[in-house]
C-alpha cells in the first residue's frame, strides 16, 4: 500500500470491527511500524488520515544464490529497493567457498551505502535446492554438490551476526511475484524458476503450499521420459534434464559440432552456455530455435500435469530462460494448453515474471520483511 490506507478501508478489507482496528493500529503506531500521513484534501469535510509502512523502521536485504549467479537487494521497511546488484557464482563450489564469496559481495555491496551489518534488521537468503526448516539449509539439494544438510542458517547468523530467513529460490520468487510483481492478487499461482535446473513455487488459496517435508515444488524431477538424459538427482528423463538451462547448453554444444550451418558453430562448442543458444534463437538461427522450442514444449508437458491438479488461474514463468520471451513460452503455453482438461486450461494464463531475475531476492526480502514486522510485534507483547 504504498500510497497509504485509512482506518475503515482496512478495517473492511481484514473483517474486524473499527474499534479492535483502532487498538491494533495504536500499537503499531506506537512501535514505529506504521505512521500517519495526510491524503490529498477532499472537497467537503476533513481529509482521512491514511496509514503507511513507516520505510524508515529498518533495513534488509534480500539475497538470491542462484547455481550460477547471486542477486543482493538493499532495501527499507516499505520494500522499495535502495540498491540492488548481480554477479557470477557457483553454487557447485560447495558450501565453504560459496557463502564465503557472498560475505565478500555483501561487505562490498554495502560498503558505499552507509548501512552496516549490524544495522540490519535481518537477511532473507534463497538458494536453489529444497530448504528443510528444521536443518535450517537444503536436503540432498541435486544442484548443490556438497551443501546436504550444511546448516547454511545458523552458519550465516554466525559469520554476519544478524537474523538470516532461508527459502528455496522457487518459493522466495513465487511469494515476491505475488507481492510486488506478476501475481499481486492472485490466490492460486505457480511460479516455475527455469535456469540452470527447474523448480516451482506454490501458492495454493493465498498461502505458499510447503507439504509434508516443507520443500514441495521440485518440478524439475517430475519424469517426462521414463529412458530419457540421467538428470542430476540420479533419475532419467526428468524435466530438468530435459528443458533447463543445462541440457539447452549441452544441445547447443552438440548441435555446434553436428551442423555447421548453425550460427552456434561460431563459438566453441565447450564454452555454449544457455544464453548463447536463447541468443542464436533470438538472431533466427533454425537450429538454436528448434532446441529452445523443444524445451519450452517438455516445460508445457509437465505444466498440463499441474494445471490438472492444481487448477492454478496464474503461472509465472521466471529465471534466466524465461528471458528467451516468446521463442521459449509460446511452446510452454501451445503444450500446457493442449494437454490440459478445457475447464483447467481455460481459468490459467501463462505468462513471463515481471521483475524478471529479480523475482526471488525480492521475494527474500518480502520474507524478511514480514518476519521482522512479527518479530517485532512478538517482542513487544
Ligand atoms: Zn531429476
Amino acid at each position: 500500500m504504498p500510497e497509504g490506507i485509512s482506518r475503515a478501508a482496512l478495517a473492511r478489507q481484514l473483517g474486524l470491527s473499527r474499534a479492535a482496528m483502532s487498538s491494533i493500529i495504536a500499537d503499531l503506531l506506537e512501535m514505529g511500524l506504521i505512521r500517519e500521513s495526510e491524503s490529498a484534501p477532499v472537497s467537503r469535510g476533513r481529509s482521512p488520515i491514511l496509514l503507511k509502512v513507516n520505510p524508515d523502521f529498518g533495513k534488509v536485504v534480500g539475497i538470491d544464490m542462484g547455481a550460477t549467479h547471486v542477486g543482493l537487494i538493499l532495501a527499507d521497511f516499505s520494500a522499495h529497493i535502495l540498491k540492488a546488484e548481480e554477479y557470477p557464482f557457483d553454487v557447485s563450489q560447495g558450501p565453504l567457498k560459496c557463502l564465503r564469496e557472498a560475505d565478500l559481495r555483501l561487505q562490498a555491496f554495502l560498503a558505499d551505502t552507509q548501512v552496516k551489518l549490524t544495522d540490519l534488521l535481518g537477511i532473507g537468503v534463497g538458494v536453489p535446492g529444497p530448504v528443510v526448516a528444521e536443518v535450517g539449509g537444503v536436503v540432498a539439494p541435486p544442484i548443490m554438490p556438497g551443501w546436504d544438510n550444511f546448516h547454511i542458517q545458523s552458519y550465516l547468523e554466525k559469520l554476519w551476526d544478524c537474523p538470516i530467513v532461508l527459502g528455496n529460490d522457487a518459493e522466495l520468487g513465487a511469494l515476491g511475484e505475488w507481492a510486488y510483481g506478476a501475481g499481486r492478487n492472485e490466490r492460486h499461482l505457480l511460479y516455475v524458476k527455469v535456469g540452470y535446473g527447474i523448480g516451482a513455487g506454490l501458492l495454493l488459496d493465498g498461502q505458499i503450499y510447503r507439504g509434508a517435508s516443507g520443500c514441495a515444488g521440485e518440478i524439475g524431477h517430475i519424469t517426462i521420459e521414463e529412458n530419457g538424459p540421467l538428470c542430476t538427482c540420479g533419475n532419467r528423463g526428468c524435466l530438468e534434464a530435459l528443458a533447463g538451462g543445462r541440457s539447452i547448453a549441452e544441445r547447443g554444444r552438440k548441435a555446434a559440432q553436428a551442423d555447421p550451418r548453425s550460427q552456434l558453430s561460431s563459438i566453441s562448442a565447450e564454452q555454449i552456455t544457455a544464453l548463447d543458444v536463447a541468443m542464436f534463437a533470438r538472431k533466427g538461427d533454425i537450429i538454436a530455435q528448434e532446441i529452445v522450442a523443444q524445451a519450452g514444449g517438455y516445460l508445457g508437458t509437465a505444466l498440463a500435469s499441474l494445471i490438472n491438479i492444481m487448477n492454478p488461474g496464474l503461472i509465472i514463468i521466471g529465471g534466466s530462460i524465461s528471458q528467451m520471451g516468446d521463442l521459449f513460452l509460446e511452446p510452454v503455453r501451445q503444450a500446457a494448453m493442449r494437454r490440459s482438461l478445457p475447464v483447467f486450461s481455460n481459468a490459467v494464463r501463462i505468462i513471463a515474471a515481471y521483475l524478471g531475475q529479480r523475482s526471488a531476492a525480492i521475494g527474500a526480502i518480502t520474507q524478511v520483511l514480514a518476519w521482522s514486522a512479527y518479530r517485532s510485534l512478538a517482542q513487544s507483547k
